[in-house]
């Protein structure tokens, strides 16, 4: 990549934009060409084989992250979003990030968890001992029901038995769970594992007795765990108004907050997926599959927790991680022919799942950085106000370059709704 291209690049207009794209080898020339000719659309034929009762399609910008560097790679991050200034902030957090040597992943394993849920179980012990005992043959069927997966290289490889219990006076009932542990290569395996599970259920329930109730994959990915690691020395962090001292000091502080009440670590988890969401989505990813694992891991202690951790080391540098359950795919689902997920892998240059991982983490690591950072600082709302300005001049009619005069006006005006942006375009039209 060639990144002389790329600088200030979000002062191009569009079609600069994505002609230094072209320019810097992220996209090629036909990728190129289908986003000036706007061709990154859906057609209907393939929407009506993705979804039932299809009518159109529901549009969603696409844009581009820059300046990170991880694991020393450079790389351009494709974001689909609607929320003004999140790439932006993104953009901002991996230049200093970056500028401090960069993010840090690590990959430890990959592996999906599906679960054959049984009730009425007779005898709890014996039943988990035949299971125990059966281990090979479980794990040998639930391959046959998915053999293609083993030719790649993956599959079922190992389980365990977990009794759930419920220890308040609730009056559920015990159920017996019984977990395979399945490496789903590339795929995000939510198909792969729900068809080993159907697959070995009906033996399940032979060894234990019980009935299979539920036959699924769990989204609570916890044998998926990417984690990105910065370290940023006080100077950079320094602003108009704060030493960087000071600023490190409040973002360790604004996280602590953040670890100990749930009201403020829901809004902190929040800002870490508008980046997370954003490169999820954009690689045709199932991002309600990422949240739902995302949010459940931040309640492991038994609290809803921060899922940063920034600290000082001895040197006196902020030190940020991040570590999220990230069951994500680079085949399976719509990835292979969604025109703009094509897109978004070809931009990353088509990433191998763990290396997607690692990516997606890193802006997520990158996005609360920029968020806190500001948080402590000026606030967010003045970064936030002039994009969201945009937004609300367009909500207000106004086209081309009135868009950019409404905005100006509307950041300095003392009321910055829509009323008021409504006024300064009919003063501009005038
Ligand atoms: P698919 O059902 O599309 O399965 C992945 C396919 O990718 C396999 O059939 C496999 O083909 C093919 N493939 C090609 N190359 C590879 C490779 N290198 N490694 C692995 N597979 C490869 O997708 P998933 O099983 O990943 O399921 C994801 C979809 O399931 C998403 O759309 C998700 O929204 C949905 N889903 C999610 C649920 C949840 O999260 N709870 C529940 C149900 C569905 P081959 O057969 O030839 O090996």
């Amino acid at each position: 990549m060639d990144t002389t291209h790329l600088t200030k690049f979000y002062k191009k207009n569009h079609d600069d934009k994505i002609d230094s794209l072209f320019l810097a080898g992220v996209i090629s020339k036909k990728e190129k060409d289908r986003l000036l000719d706007r061709t990154l659309e859906l057609d209907p034929e393939t929407g009506s084989h993705m979804i039932e009762n299809y009518i159109g399609n529901y549009s969603m910008p696409l844009g581009v992250a820059m300046n990170y560097m991880i694991d020393k790679e450079e790389l351009v991050v494709p974001m689909a979003i609607e929320e003004p200034s999140v790439i932006a902030a993104s953009s901002f957090a991996a230049k200093i990030i970056g500028s401090a040597g960069g993010f840090k992943t690590t990959v430890i394993h990959r592996m999906m968890i599906g679960q054959v849920t049984l009730k009425n179980v007779p005898d709890i012990e014996e039943a988990t001992n035949n299971v125990a005992e059966a281990k090979q043959e479980i794990l040998s069927r639930a391959n046959e029901a998915y053999p293609s997966i083993v030719k790649r290289g993956g599959g079922a490889k190992n389980l365990d038995v977990r009794l759930l219990e419920d220890d308040t006076d609730s009056g559920i009932p015990s159920y017996l769970s019984v977990h395979i542990h399945v490496d789903t290569q590339e795929a995000m395996g939510a198909n792969i594992v729900n068809t080993m599970m159907e697959g070995i259920a009906p033996y399940i329930e032979e060894l234990t007795g019980g009935t299979a109730l539920l036959r699924i994959l769990t989204n609570y990915a916890t044998e998926c765990l990417a984690t990105s690691k910065c370290v940023i020395p006080a100077h950079k962090l320094k602003t108009q108004d704060f030493s960087g001292e000071e600023v490190r000091d409040r973002i360790i502080e604004a996280t602590q907050v953040a670890t100990i009440d749930p009201y403020r670590a829901v809004t902190h988890n929040k800002g870490i997926m508008n980046g997370v969401d954003a490169v999820v989505l954009a690689s045709g990813n199932d991002w309600r599959a990422i949240e739902a694992g995302v949010h459940a891991y931040a309640s492991r202690s038994g609290q809803y927790r921060s899922l940063t951790s920034w600290s000082k080391n001895e040197a006196g540098d902020l030190v940020g991680e991040l570590t999220l359950p990230l069951p994500v795919g680079t085949v399976g689902g719509s990835i292979s022919f969604h025109p703009a997920a094509k897109l978004a892998h070809s931009i990353m240059g088509h990433p191998k799942a763990h290396k997607l991982e690692r990516v997606i983490v890193s802006v997520g690591l990158a996005q609360n950085f920029a968020a806190v950072r500001a948080l402590v600082t000026e606030g967010i709302q003045k970064g936030h106000m002039g994009l969201h300005a945009r937004s609300l001049a367009i909500s207000a009619g106004a086209k081309g370059d009135h868009v950019q005069q409404v905005a100006d006006i509307l950041k300095h005006s003392k009321h910055k709704n829509l009323q008021r942006a409504k006024n300064i375009l009919l003063n501009i039209l005038e």
